[in-house]
């Protein structure tokens, strides 16, 4: 068995622990960091992601703080057309290792164990030769592994699969045309959430007719206009006034159903069917043309969740449905990020980064290791960081927002944090609010309703939660 000594052990080399890593090195330029991750690469599930995935936030904000994400493209044809580029899942894989090659380990204070797994008390294993790395952490141990994060090509099924069903994760539909005397005729995708969106799409788009398709989805889900979370001056009306517009529905909302209805009303969120109530919320983003194509898929079935598959129907929680003759089931069904209940961010010798704005885990990492190195003691550190409960039905949403409100307005009275902040390519708005001009007299006027909407919102939000 070797040993080494560290400051910091990191578990996890996905998105929050690269953002974490590279924040850290770059705010504390003495510290060590040993990395190690199961994985052969750093991007954690990127790596497993199906091949047609792309982030659905623009790529202007995700990633590390210190590299930026794409090249800053507003895109111009397709599903995206007007609004910055999503980086592809191999560019996000690709981007990671780079961050790794070119920003982390050119540091000389990083060392990187892939394809291992850490077992508690610095117990690193190496998954392929067996081999035992004992390390002794000076500083703390960073678990970057709470939000378990669960894609259909790694994730275990929740239902039973008789023999003669075929079924697939999305990562092998792109290879069906290596088998075009096997070439399905018919395609059931199971799961309401971003995965199975992805997955409608690329079908349409591969050639399937809508009639080709069956969409067993057990929840309907509201989505994020993809129209408001775009960053820079020419997006103001569209991002800031979505944000202003979001605030006065949370300050005037009388329940759930309602803030939802306000936020659409407002151009904020979108459904794809109007007639349907959705009762999911994932901070899923969607642009107003996939919204378009998903309508085009008339077989929704809303029967619960499956709990079998059998050679000739699906058991579903409310009932059973046949199954269409040359079926191909696409599962599209791995939670992707658990809904855990939050944690501490520090605690004695260790660190859990948890979303401390949602819906930005990678911002939040980083953010989270700014206040690391910069704040002194467990109690300040975790008054900066509360970690936002993770929204599943709209019911939660209220909660999620109010957090996500307190830790903001938190965050503003610390002036080195707020700086740090504005200065973070990872921060979505905040460069582009303070590049209004004094002449831009309506977006001005549009600033200054922030603070008290703001404070009717949290108002508002509180007697929601109560
Ligand atoms: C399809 C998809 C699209 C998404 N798109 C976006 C988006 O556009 N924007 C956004 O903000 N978020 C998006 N997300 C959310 C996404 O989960 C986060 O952005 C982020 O990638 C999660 O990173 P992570 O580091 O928390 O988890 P992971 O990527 O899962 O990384 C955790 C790592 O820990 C390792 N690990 C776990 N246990 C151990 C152990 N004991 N020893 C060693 N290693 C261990 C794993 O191997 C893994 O590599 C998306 C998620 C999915 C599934």
């Amino acid at each position: 068995m070797s040993s080494l000594a560290t400051d910091y052990l990191l578990i996890g080399a996905g998105a929050m622990g690269l953002a974490f890593a590279d924040t850290l090195l770059t705010e504390l330029r003495d510290a060590t960091i040993t990395i190690v991750d199961r994985h052969g690469k750093p991007g954690g599930h990127w790596n497993d992601a199906y091949p047609f995935v792309a982030l659905h936030q623009p790529s202007a904000f995700y990633g590390v703080a210190s590299l930026p994400l794409g090249a800053g493209h507003i895109d111009t044809h397709g599903i995206n057309a007007g609004f910055h580029e999503l980086a592809s899942g191999p560019e996000v894989s690709g981007y990671f290792d780079t961050v790794m090659r070119r920003q982390l380990l050119p540091t000389g204070r990083v060392r990187y164990f892939p394809m291992s797994d850490y077992r508690g008390e610095g117990r690193i294993v190496s998954l392929i030769s067996g081999q035992e790395t004992h390390v002794s952490i000076t500083r703390k141990t960073i678990d970057s592994t709470y939000l378990a994060t669960s894609v259909p090509s790694t994730h275990t099924r929740k239902f039973s699969v008789s023999d003669a069903v075929r079924i697939m994760p999305p990562n092998a539909l792109p290879n069906l045309w290596q088998s075009p005397d096997e070439m399905p005729r018919h395609f059931t995708v199971l799961g309401a959430g971003k995965t199975a969106m992805d997955t409608l799409i690329w079908l349409l788009g591969a050639g399937a007719t809508p009639d080709m398709i069956s969409w067993v989805a057990p929840r309907a889900s509201w989505y994020f206009n993809r129209r408001a979370v775009q960053p820079g001056p020419e997006f103001f009306e569209a991002s800031i006034g979505g944000q202003l517009g979001m605030m006065q529905a949370l300050a005037s909302a009388s329940d759930a159903r309602d803030l939802f209805l306000r936020l659409e009303a407002c151009g904020f969120m979108l459904r794809i069917d109007p007639d349907v109530m959705p009762t999911m919320f994932h901070y899923a983003i969607a642009s107003e043309p996939e919204i378009a194509i998903l309508q085009r898929v008339a077989d929704v079935i809303r029967m619960g969740r499956v709990l079998a598959l059998e050679s000739d129907r699906m058991v579903l929680e409310q009932g059973e449905r046949a199954t269409a003759p040359g079926t191909l089931f696409i599962d599209c069904t791995a939670s992707a990020v658990e809904r855990r209940p939050p944690v501490p961010v520090f605690q004695p010798g260790l660190i859990v980064p948890q979303m401390v704005r949602v819906p930005q885990p990678a911002f939040s990492a980083a953010m989270i290791a700014w206040v690391e190195a910069n704040i002194e003691g467990e109690a300040a550190q975790n008054a900066l960081t509360m970690a936002v409960p993770l929204p599943d039905g709209i019911e939660d949403y209220p909660r999620a927002s109010l957090v996500n409100l307190f830790n903001q307005g938190l965050w503003s009275q610390n002036r080195a944090l707020s700086k740090w902040i504005h200065d973070c390519r990872l921060d979505g708005f905040a460069k582009t609010i303070s590049a209004v001009r004094p002449e831009e007299t309506d977006r001005i006027a549009m600033l200054q309703q922030f603070r008290p909407t703001a404070m009717a919102a949290m108002a508002n939000l509180q007697k929601l939660i109560g």
